[in-house]
């Protein structure tokens, strides 16, 4: 992947993002960064991504919402915690690479068809729905919408996994489903609280 290297206007900046950023779980130190780079030293993907961890800190706190929510980067994140191991301001990095991907789902400023939002928005539906869930369903679901010729190319592996009984497609549910939809909707709130 090719780093980004535009110049960056006052204009383009978004105050409201980098208040946000600061207030949000992960972010309290973010203005503390030092620039330092040992994040995107330490990170594993950071040479796929076009903007590295230690630019893409900068341009958070800076209120970039566009170049930040739009990066590859932040779908890369694997959350392997490196980064947050070696950062000397103990920035909580990898939560916010979690926070910026949930921003980019709300605002749907991902790519249409990129498959990691895809997948993240679909297994948090199942989740809501049936308190866990089914691999098999999961993966058909994601297909569908980004890539379905693929679907049909693994058929044959899909296949064999239900023949050795890895894989099942009745769907899985859990009981006390309201449970979980309260713990999630209280999780809903309290980080809308946080970015008011
Ligand atoms: S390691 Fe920490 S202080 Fe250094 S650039 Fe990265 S986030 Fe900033
Ligand atoms: S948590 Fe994400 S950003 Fe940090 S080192 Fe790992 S992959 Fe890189």
């Amino acid at each position: 992947m090719e780093l980004k290297r535009t110049v960056k206007f006052e204009a383009d900046r978004d105050p409201e993002f980098a208040r946000w950023i600061s207030h949000t779980v992960g972010g309290e130190r973010i203005r503390h960064c030092l620039q330092c780079g040992l994040c995107s030293g330490s990170c594993p993907l950071s040479l796929y991504m076009d903007y590295t961890p230690r630019r893409l800190m900068h341009l958070s706190r800076e209120g970039f919402k566009e170049e930040v929510l739009s990066s590859s980067s932040i779908w890369l994140c694997t959350a392997c915690y490196a980064c947050m191991v070696e950062c000397p301001k103990k920035i909580n990095i990898t939560h916010l690479m979690y926070a910026l991907k949930q921003r980019a789902i709300e605002e749907r400023f991902y790519p249409k068809r990129f498959p990691i939002p895809v997948m993240a928005q679909q297994f948090s539906r199942m989740v809501r729905g049936s308190g866990r869930i089914t691999e098999s369903w999961l993966i058909v679901r994601v297909f569908l919408r980004t890539a379905i010729w693929r679907l049909l190319g693994m058929s044959g592996l899909g296949l064999r996994l239900f023949r050795a009984g890895r894989m099942t497609l009745k769907p899985e549910k859990i009981e006390r489903r309201a449970e979980i939809i309260s713990m999630l909707d209280s999780v809903a709130a309290t980080r809308k609280e946080l970015a008011l």
